[in-house]
């Protein structure tokens, strides 16, 4: 079985950021993931506030990242994380595929999205219901659409998609939590309507979605729509810590200002975390903190 001073679990901007510092120490590094190295970069259309490349797209910020960390050396590899076990000081990590030995380990798995359970999600799942506006907004150009969610990224995807759709209804299930520099694009857009407070509570159709039954204040409303993007709800990507007795707050791993778990050896960084903003910059920080402490760490075992 390979063993390596650390395994990354999560190729997103904070697992290849902490394989890059990894590498950069000359520590033996893989980043193991069950998808395409970029994680959540790879649904974003357009980035205004990530440091010094404005206006970039997720996927080529997504490609920059694992052309940097692939030619320094680190090594990727694919598998879903199932299990990870603490054997003598080593963590065993087994996947769909196989099993890996490491003597630390960070953890950069992000969130996934969390599904509503209101009906017809499952059902059009795919023949509208769709949670990744960059992927699928093309499928509805010209097309009357819906997006359900109140942060920024339902904001932002709101404004990508009034560029292709024909119209857009942003459901927002609060007040939305939003820069007022996306506020003022939004409300540009000529085609958005923007409900705030609104619960939605049935998506619509017969083969594929006709509309969108929702709730507000005034009571309840129908809309036509052939998509609903971007519903709301997340929950982190951590269920196979379970075993290691982990601290961790509704599905989402507790740190110190080190990114150290209560289990020795065991860092997180990026969306996975326990905190408020979820973001590209401080999930890069958070790794290069993580991968810091764990290149301490491997050295403390080999005096
Ligand atoms: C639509 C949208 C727009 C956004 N726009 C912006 C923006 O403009 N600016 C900004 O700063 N932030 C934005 N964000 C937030 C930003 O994308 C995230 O904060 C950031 O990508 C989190 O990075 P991460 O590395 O922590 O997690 P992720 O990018 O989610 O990566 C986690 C990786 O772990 C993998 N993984 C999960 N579980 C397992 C497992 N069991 N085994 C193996 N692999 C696993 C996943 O496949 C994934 O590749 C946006 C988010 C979305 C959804």
């Amino acid at each position: 079985m390979d063993r390596y001073d650390c395994l990354i679990i999560g190729a997103g901007i904070a697992g290849i950021t902490a394989g890059i510092y990894l590498k950069r120490s000359n520590l033996s590094a893989l980043v193991l993931d069950k998808d395409a190295p970029g994680g959540k970069l790879n649904n974003i259309h357009r980035i205004d506030n990530y440091p010094g490349t404005p206006k970039i797209a997720g996927p080529e910020l997504a490609m920059s990242l694992y052309n940097q960390a692939s030619e320094l050396g680190v090594t990727f590899d694919y598998g879903a994380v199932s299990e990870i076990k603490k054997v003598d000081g080593i963590f065993v990590v087994t996947t769909d595929m196989t099993s890996y030995e490491a003597k630390s380990i960070i953890v950069a798995t992000g969130i996934e999205n969390k599904k509503l359970g209101v009906p017809g999600e499952a059902e059009f799942n795919g023949k509208g219901v769709s949670y990744c506006a960059t992927c699928d907004g093309n499928f509805f150009k010209g097309k009357p659409v819906v997006v359900y969610g109140y942060k920024d990224h339902a904001v932002e995807d709101a404004i990508y998609l009034s560029s292709l759709a024909s119209s857009v209804l942003l459901l927002a299930p609060e007040v939305l939590e939003t820069t007022q520099a996306h506020r003022e694009e939004l409300l540009a857009a000529g085609n958005v309507t923007l409900v705030e407070n609104a619960k939605l509570l049935q998506i619509l159709g017969e083969n594929k979605v006709s509309g969108v039954r929702y709730e507000t204040a005034q009571g309840e409303k129908e809309a036509e729509t052939e998509a609903v993007f971007q519903l709301f709800g997340e929950k982190s990507s951590s269920m196979f810590l379970s075993s290691l007795g982990v601290n961790m707050n509704k599905g989402f791993i507790e740190v110190d200002a080190n990114m150290k778990t209560n289990v020795e050896g065991l860092y997180a960084a990026g969306d996975v975390l326990d905190k408020k903003l979820r973001q590209l910059v401080n999930a890069a920080g958070e790794a290069s903190v993580a991968a810091t402490s764990a290149i301490s760490y491997v050295h403390s075992l080999k005096k």
